[in-house]
C-alpha cells in the first residue's frame, strides 16, 4: 500500500489528481484536479480509501493518521485564513464520503462541523448575522446527531426527534417556513437539540471540534457498511473491498445574503447534447434547498443580469469551458457564491441521454477535434442508438404521467421505442382499428404465429406472459414494433375485452402508452417524436441534409464499418424486413424463419392440409401446392438481397402451432377443407404435446417427413435459379434446425443434396449453396467436430441454447427470471445477453471443435442475443464470422462490433 493517507488540496495545488479515483474516490480526485487547475476550490483534504480498508481490517485507524490529519488541517487553515475551533474566526468543515464510483445519497455527510457555543460567536462576528449562525449551528447538531450518533426516528411512521422539535417550534411561533424563525428561536432549538442528544445517548453533545471531526470521519467510514450502501453495491456490482474516501473540506455558504447563491451547471445540454451551457441556481440558499425543490431555481442564463453576483457568470462560463477542455467531456458542476466570491464544489462527467451522448461525442470529435473517432465510438453505448432509431416520448409528459400515478405496470423491455395507441385484444380487432385510422396496441396473454397480421397492424405489443425470446418479443422486434412482454400483473379478460391492473380497468379502445426501452406501461397518451434517422432512410420523408441526427448516425456508422471485423446480418423473413435491414447496413440474412411464411390467409389452409394428410401422397400433393408459394417468397428475398448471403432455415416449430384450437376455428377449417371435424380434432389432439418447445419440432419434423425438407430445398434452389437467370447473384445457405446428433444432419443432408441435384438438372445449371446447421442443443455443441463434417456453417440459436443449457423454458422464463435478476442470482436475463460463463463456454467450444474438422467453418449467431452489444463483443472474441439480429438492431450491432475491436486493441497495447 502507499504510505500517504491524507491528500491536501487548495490554493492551486493538490497532492492528488484526477487519475487517482481508486485511492481518493471520484469526488476527492476531481477536487484535487480542480485545485491543480487553479480553480477556486475551498481548501481541504481527502483521507484515502486505503485507510477505510485498513480501518475495516484492523478495527482502528492507522496510528499516524491523527498526526497526518492535524498537519494537513493546519495547511487548510493557512489557505483559508481561519482556524478550526477558533472563537474569533472559526474554520468550519464539511465531511463527505466519496467512493470510486458515485453512490448518490447512500453514505453520510456532515456539514458546518466545528461549531460549538464558543465558535458560533466567532461566526456571528464574521458574518454579522446571528440568525444565519444559529441556523448553521442547529443544522449541524441535527446532522451530527443523526449521522455520527445514530439518533433516528423511533419508527417509520414518525419523523426524527430533531425534525419534531423544529416542527414544534414553528407551531409555537405560528409560522410555516423555517426561514420565519428568528435567531432566538434557533438558539433555543440548539439547546433543545443538545438535550435530545443527552437524553438519547446519555452523554452530552461534543463541544470539542476535534471530537466532532473524528466522530464525523468515523461515521462516514462506517456508512460504507450501512444497509443502503450495501444494497446499492450489490445492485451495481461494486466490490465491498473498495471502501470509501473521506473528504474534509472548508465550508462555504450560499446562504449568507443576497450576494450569495448555490447552483449546478452542465457545460452542455444533457438532454439534447447542444453545445450550450445549462444550469440552475438559487440566491441566498444552500445546496440542499436546490435539491429539496422548495423554491424554484432560476435559469443559469439569468445569473448575468444579477446586480450583486452577475460578475460570477463569466467566471463560471470560463471555468466550465476549461474543465470541459481538460476532461474532454461534458461536465456537471456544483458551485457556491459566498458574498460575491465564486467557489467550485464539484465537477464530474455529466450524465446524459442517448441522443446527447451521440451528439456530444460527435461534436467533440468532428467539430472540436478534442477527441479521436476511436474515443468517440467508445464514449457511447450502442444501445443508446435506440434513442436515434426509435420514436421517443416527450420526456416531460412522460414524467408527468408517472407523477400523476398513471404508471400501470412494468414488464420486460423487449422492443425499444415509444408507442401511444388504443388497446385491442385480438389480432383481428387490431386490423379493424387500424383500418379506421387508429394507432393500435395489441394486448395478449402471449402472441402466436396466428397473430402476425394483427401484430403488423399494431404499433405496440403488450403481453402478460413470456420472456425475451417469446414469440411476441422476437417477432415484434423483427417487425420493429415497440414491445413489452411478461407484464405479469395484467389481468386480461378477452371476453370482456379489458384488462385490470392495480385496481384500474382498461377497456378496448382506451389509450395506453408503452415504453419498450424500460418496459413501462402507462395509462393514457404521451406525445411521441419519430426517429429522424428512420425518416431519412426508411420512410424517406426527410432529406439527409435536413437532419443533423441522421448525419451524426451516419458518421458513427461509417467509423464503425472502418473498424469492425464481424459481419452483420439480419433476421428477416419478408422482403420489407430485409429492405429495412439493408437500409440499416445489413450484409446478409442470417435467419429466415420459413414458418412465418405459412401463416398468410391464402397459405394456412394448404399448410393445414399438409399436416392433416393421412398418406404420403396426400402430403406430397399439399406440398406441391405450397412449393410455388415458398418459391415466390424466396425469389423476392433473393432479389432484395441482391447478391448477399441468405440463410434459410427449414421448418422448425411444432406442427400443432399451425392448427386451429378453438371449436369454432376447427369447424371453420372443416367447412373450408371438407375434412371432417372429428378428424381435424383428432389430429389436433394427437399433435398436442406436454412440452412442445422440447418436443416434435426442428429437424425431427424433416426426419419424419423428408418430403417437407425436399419441398423447401426445391423452393429455395428453384428460386435461386430463377433469380440467377435475371442476372442477380444469389448465395443461398440451407440450414437445419435443432440438431443434437450428427446423424440427424447427415440424413437431412442426403435429402437436401438429392433435391438440389434434381433442381439443377431441371434448370441445366448449378448454383453454389452452403449446407449447415443451427447449434442450439448442448449435445450439438459438444459434438461440433463431428457435426462440422457435414455442416459447412454453424449458426448459434442462442434462444434454444440458453433454454437448454439452463433448463429454463424460454416461454415461461418471464415468470421468474426478473426475480432472479432482482435478487442478483443472475446479473442479467440470459435470454437478453448471452451468459458468457455458461452458454458462452459452450459456444466457444463449438467454434473451436468445429474448426478442428473444418478450418474455414463459417460461424454466426441468429438468436435474439445477436443484437446485444455485450454478446456481439463476445462473438467477436470467440472468432465468429458474423452476428445476425432484427433489422432495427443492425446499427447497434455494427457499432458494438467496432467497439469490440477497439477494446481488443486497447488491451493489446
Ligand atoms: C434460436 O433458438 O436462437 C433461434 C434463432 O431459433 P428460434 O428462436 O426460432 O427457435
Ligand atoms: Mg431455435
Amino acid at each position: 500500500m502507499t504510505n500517504k493517507q491524507v491528500y491536501f488540496f487548495g490554493s492551486g495545488t493538490a497532492d492528488g489528481k484526477a487519475e487517482m479515483k481508486n485511492l481518493l474516490g471520484g469526488k476527492g480526485a476531481n477536487l484535487a484536479e480542480m485545485s491543480r487547475l487553479n480553480l477556486p476550490v475551498p481548501s481541504g483534504f481527502t483521507i484515502s480509501t486505503e485507510v477505510c480498508t485498513l480501518y475495516y481490517e484492523n478495527g482502528k485507524y492507522p496510528s499516524d493518521l491523527e498526526n497526518n490529519v492535524n498537519e494537513t488541517l493546519h495547511k487548510v487553515e493557512d489557505v483559508m485564513g481561519a482556524k478550526f475551533g477558533d472563537s474569533d474566526n472559526p474554520l468550519l468543515l464539511s465531511i463527505r464520503s466519496g467512493a470510486r464510483i458515485s453512490m448518490p445519497g447512500m453514505m453520510d455527510t456532515v456539514l458546518n462541523l466545528g461549531l460549538n457555543d464558543e465558535t458560533v460567536q466567532g461566526l456571528i462576528k464574521q458574518t454579522n448575522d446571528p440568525r444565519f449562525s444559529y441556523d448553521c449551528y442547529r443544522r449541524f447538531i441535527a446532522m451530527y446527531g443523526d449521522v455520527a450518533l445514530g439518533i433516528k426516528a423511533e419508527s417509520d411512521e414518525e419523523s426524527g426527534p430533531f425534525e419534531q422539535r423544529l416542527h414544534a417550534k414553528k407551531e409555537a411561533r405560528g409560522v410555516t417556513n423555517d426561514t420565519e424563525l428568528t435567531a432566538d428561536d434557533l438558539k433555543e432549538l440548539v439547546a433543545e437539540f443538545k438535550a435530545v442528544i443527552k437524553e438519547r445517548t446519555g452523554t452530552p453533545f461534543p463541544e470539542d471540534p476535534n471530537d466532532q471531526l473524528w466522530g464525523a470521519i468515523g461515521a462516514v467510514f462506517n456508512s460504507w457498511e450501512n444497509d443502503r450502501a450495501r444494497v446499492y453495491r450489490k445492485l451495481n456490482g461494486i466490490p465491498d473491498d473498495w471502501g470509501t474516501a473521506v473528504n474534509v473540506q472548508s465550508m462555504v455558504y450560499g446562504n449568507m445574503g443576497d450576494n450569495c447563491a448555490t447552483g449546478v451547471l452542465f457545460s452542455r445540454n444533457a438532454a439534447t447534447g447542444e453545445k450550450r451551457m445549462y444550469g440552475e441556481y438559487l440566491v441566498n440558499a444552500q445546496g440542499e434547498d436546490v435539491v429539496a425543490g422548495i423554491r424554484t431555481p432560476e435559469s443559469f442564463d439569468n445569473l448575468k443580469e444579477n446586480e450583486l453576483i452577475g460578475h460570477c457568470y463569466n467566471e463560471l462560463v470560463e471555468i466550465a469551458e476549461k474543465l470541459e477542455h481538460h476532461y474532454t467531456d461534458m461536465q456537471d458542476l456544483e458551485f457556491t457564491i459566498q458574498k460575491g466570491k465564486l467557489w467550485m464544489l464539484q465537477t464530474r462527467t455529466g450524465k446524459r441521454t442517448g441522443l446527447a451522448a451521440f451528439k456530444i461525442a460527435y461534436d467533440l470529435a468532428v467539430k472540436e477535434k478534442l477527441i479521436t473517432k476511436e474515443e468517440a465510438m467508445l464514449r457511447v453505448d450502442p444501445n443508446q442508438l435506440n434513442q436515434l432509431l426509435r420514436p421517443v416520448f416527450d420526456i416531460k409528459q412522460k414524467q408527468q404521467a408517472i407523477e400523476s400515478n398513471r404508471l400501470l405496470t412494468k414488464g420486460l423491455n423487449a422492443g425499444p421505442g415509444a408507442a401511444t395507441g388504443r388497446v385491442v385484444f385480438t389480432a383481428a380487432d387490431a386490423e379493424i382499428f387500424k383500418s379506421k385510422g387508429n394507432d393500435v396496441i395489441l394486448v395478449r396473454h402471449e402472441t402466436s404465429p396466428e397473430d402476425i397480421k394483427g401484430m403488423e397492424a399494431s404499433i405496440g405489443i403488450l403481453t402478460a406472459r413470456g420472456g425475451l425470446t417469446s414469440h411476441a418479443a422476437l417477432v415484434g422486434r423483427q417487425m420493429g414494433k415497440v414491445c413489452v412482454v411478461g407484464a405479469g400483473e395484467l389481468q386480461l379478460n378477452y371476453s370482456l375485452k379489458q384488462f385490470t391492473v392495480k385496481g384500474k380497468t382498461i377497456r378496448e379502445g382506451d389509450y395506453i402508452s408503452l415504453d419498450g426501452s424500460t418496459g413501462e406501461v402507462i395509462e393514457g397518451t404521451v406525445d411521441t417524436r419519430p426517429s429522424e434517422v428512420v425518416e431519412v432512410i426508411i420512410s424517406k420523408t426527410m432529406s439527409p441534409e435536413e437532419s443533423e441526427i441522421f448525419q451524426i448516425y451516419d458518421t458513427f456508422m461509417g467509423w464503425a464499418d472502418e473498424y469492425r471485423r464481424l459481419k452483420i446480418r439480419t433476421n428477416a423473413d419478408q422482403p420489407d424486413q430485409a429492405e429495412n435491414a439493408l437500409a440499416f447496413g445489413a450484409e446478409g440474412i442470417g435467419l429466415c424463419r420459413t414458418e412465418h411464411m405459412f401463416f398468410e390467409e391464402s397459405r394456412i389452409a394448404t399448410m393445414r392440409e399438409m399436416i392433416l394428410a393421412e398418406t404420403q401422397e396426400e402430403r406430397e400433393a399439399a406440398l406441391e401446392k405450397l412449393l410455388p408459394m415458398q418459391k415466390q417468397d424466396f425469389i423476392e428475398i433473393f432479389r432484395t438481397m441482391n447478391g448477399l448471403p441468405v440463410t434459410i432455415r427449414m421448418l422448425d416449430p411444432p406442427l400443432h402451432e399451425f392448427l386451429p384450437h378453438t371449436k369454432e376455428d376447427i369447424q371453420h377449417l372443416a367447412d373450408v377443407t371438407s375434412i371432417p371435424y372429428e378428424k381435424i380434432k383428432a389430429q389436433v389432439d394427437a399433435l398436442s404435446e406436454s412440452n412442445p418447445m422440447l418436443g416434435y419440432r426442428g429437424c425431427r419434423l424433416g426426419i419424419s417427413y423428408p418430403e417437407i425438407t425436399e419441398m423447401q430445398t426445391r423452393a429455395i434452389l428453384e428460386a435461386a435459379c430463377e433469380v440467377k437467370k435475371e442476372g442477380i447473384i444469389v448465395e443461398p445457405e440451407i440450414m437445419i434446425p435443432l440438431i443434437s446428433h450428427v446423424n440427424e444432419l447427415t440424413i437431412q443432408e442426403e435429402v437436401v443434396r438429392a433435391a438440389a441435384k434434381d433442381t439443377f438438372d431441371k434448370y441445366g445449371f448449378e448454383i453454389e449453396y452452403a449446407f449447415g446447421t443451427m447449434i442450439e442443443i448442448p449435445r450439438a455443441a459438444l459434438t461440433a467436430a463431428e457435426i462440422a463434417k457435414s455442416a459447412e456453417f454453424f449458426s448459434f440459436g442462442t434462444n434454444d441454447l440458453t433454454q437448454t443449457v439452463f433448463g429454463i423454458s424460454r416461454d415461461d422464463a418471464g415468470r421468474f427470471l426478473p426475480l432472479y435478476v432482482n435478487k442478483r442470482i443472475l446479473d442479467h436475463d440470459p435470454f437478453e445477453s448471452v451468459d458468457q460463463e455458461g452458454v458462452g463456454v459452450m459456444m466457444k467450444m463449438a467454434v473451436d471443435f468445429g474448426r478442428t474438422t473444418r478450418p474455414n467453418l463459417k460461424v454466426g449467431i441468429c438468436g435474439e442475443h445477436g443484437g446485444d452489444p455485450a454478446t456481439v463483443e463476445f462473438c467477436h472474441r470467440i472468432k465468429q464470422d458474423y452476428v445476425s439480429c432484427s433489422p432495427f438492431r443492425v446499427p447497434i450491432a455494427r457499432l458494438a462490433a467496432a467497439q469490440a475491436v477497439l477494446k481488443e486493441n486497447q488491451q493489446n497495447s
